[in-house]
C-alpha cells in the first residue's frame, strides 16, 4: 500500500513509518521544516534499509490545502500530527485548538479530494475519552470506555483534551458525510518507551527525562495515567490502516499507574543515581502552590489522586495488540535516555 502519514518527526509517527517501510509499504510523509535534518535524519536512515519508499513533503497543520500534495495516490492516511504539550500554555486557541481542528478538517479536506483513498487513521487520545479522572466516579463498573466521550473540557479548562476532542469529532464530522473510506481512531493513553531520535522536547520524552534529571526532585504530584508502549501505539495505526474491517475507536492503554509507581520503577533499576522525587506532593500543598506551577485549584481538586482505569479489550480483539508490560517499557525508555548522554547522575 502507499500510505501518508502527518508529522512524521513526531515520537509516534516515527514508530509508525519505521514499521509501515519495514513491511514494504511506501510512505508519503509531512513535516514542517524539510530541510531540517536533525528531524528527519532517522527516517531516511530506517529507509535507507527497508523494502518501501519514502518520501517527504513539507505541510502545516493551519495552511490550508498543505496535504493535497503528499495525500496523491495514497491508499490510506495515519494522521498523527498535532501538538502535543500539557505545559507553557500561554495562548490555548492559538497553540493547541486551532491547529489541532484545522489541522484535522485540512488533511480531510484532501482525503475527500484523492478518491485511492480507503482507508483513514486518526491519532486521537483518551484525553478525547474524559477531561479530569473524577469522571470515572460516572461510569458503569469504574472504567473508561470507548463509548465515553470528554464533555467537561474546554479552551479554559484542560485545553489540550479539548484539542483532542474537538479535533477527533471534526474527523466523525467528515466520515459521516461520505461512504468511500472507512475511519478508525487510535485513543493512547501515556504513551512512553525508546524513542528513534535524541529529541527531547516531546512530552513523553521530556517526563521521563525530567524524572531522571531532577525536575520533581522535591516531589511530584499524585497524578494517574493510563501507560502505553509506543511501539504497540504505533502497530495499532499500522493494524487499523491496513485492515479495512478494524474501525471506530480504539483505547490504547496497557495499564494504569501513578507517577509514584513510574517513579519506583526507575528506582528499582537505578536506586537512587539520580535525583528522583522523594515523595508525592500533598494535595492541599498543591492547592496552595498548585496555581504558580500551572495546576489551577479546579485541575488539583478533580484529578489528584484519583486512579483511573480503562477497557483495552477492542485494541487486543480488533487490533491484535499484546500490550507490553509498562514497567519494561519505562527502563528501557531510561535507559536510552542515560545512554544517549542526555541525563546525568546526580
Ligand atoms: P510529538 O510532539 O513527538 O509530535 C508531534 C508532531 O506534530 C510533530 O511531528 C510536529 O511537527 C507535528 N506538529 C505540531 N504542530 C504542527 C503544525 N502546526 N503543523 C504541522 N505539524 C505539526 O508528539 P507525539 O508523537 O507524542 O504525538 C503524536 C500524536 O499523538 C498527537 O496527535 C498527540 O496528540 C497524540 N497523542 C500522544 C500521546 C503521547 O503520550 N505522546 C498520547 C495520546 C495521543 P514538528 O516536528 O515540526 O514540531
Amino acid at each position: 500500500m502507499k500510505i501518508l502519514v502527518t508529522g512524521g518527526t513526531g515520537f509516534i509517527a516515527s514508530w509508525v513509518i519505521k514499521y509501515l517501510l519495514e513491511d514494504g509499504h511506501d510512505v508519503n510523509t509531512t513535516v514542517r521544516e524539510i530541510n531540517n535534518k536533525s528531524k528527519t535524519e532517522h527516517l531516511t536512515n530506517h529507509a535507507a534499509g527497508a523494502k518501501g519508499v519514502l518520501t517527504f513533503f513539507e505541510a502545516d497543520l493551519l495552511q490550508e490545502g498543505s496535504f493535497e500534495e503528499a495525500v496523491k495516490e495514497c491508499d490510506a492516511v495515519i494522521h498523527t500530527a498535532s501538538p502535543f504539550f500539557i505545559s507553557g500554555i500561554k495562548d490555548a486557541r492559538k497553540q493547541l485548538i486551532e491547529p489541532a481542528v484545522k489541522g484535522t478538517r485540512n488533511v480531510m479536506q484532501a482525503v475527500e479530494k484523492e478518491e485511492k483513498v480507503k482507508k483513514v487513521v486518526v491519532t486521537s487520545s483518551v484525553a478525547a475519552v474524559y477531561g479530569d479522572n473524577s469522571e470515572i466516579i460516572h461510569t458503569a463498573g469504574n472504567i473508561f470506555t470507548e463509548e465515553h466521550w470528554n464533555q467537561t473540557s474546554s479552551e479554559k479548562h484542560q485545553a489540550y483534551n479539548y484539542s483532542k476532542t474537538a479535533a477527533e469529532k471534526e474527523a466523525w464530522r467528515f466520515h459521516e458525510n461520505q461512504k468511500r473510506w472507512e475511519l478508525a481512531v487510535i485513543n493512547p493513553g501515556f504513551v512512553l518507551g525508546p524513542s528513534l531520535t535524541k529529541r527531547t522536547d516531546s512530552t513523553s520524552i521530556n517526563f521521563i527525562y525530567s524524572l531522571l534529571n531532577g525536575r520533581f526532585k522535591q516531589g511530584i504530584p499524585n497524578l494517574y495515567f493510563g501507560i502505553v508502549d509506543v511501539r504497540d501505539v504505533a502497530k495499532a495505526h499500522v493494524q487499523a490502516a491496513t485492515k479495512l474491517d478494524a474501525n471506530g475507536r480504539h483505547i490504547l492503554v496497557a495499564e494504569s499507574m501513578s507517577a509514584m509507581d513510574i517513579t519506583r520503577t526507575l528506582q528499582e533499576q537505578y536506586d537512587d543515581q539520580y535525583a528522583f522525587p522523594k515523595k508525592t506532593l500533598p494535595k492541599a500543598l498543591l492547592y496552595l502552590f498548585g496555581p504558580f506551577m500551572g495546576f489551577s485549584w479546579s485541575y488539583v481538586r478533580k484529578n489528584i489522586g484519583i486512579p483511573i482505569y480503562f477497557d483495552n479489550t477492542k485494541a487486543q480483539k480488533q487490533l491484535g495488540i499484546t500490550f507490553k508490560n509498562p514497567r519494561e517499557t519505562i527502563k528501557e525508555q531510561a535507559a536510552q535516555l542515560i545512554e544517549d548522554g542526555l541525563v546525568q547522575v546526580k
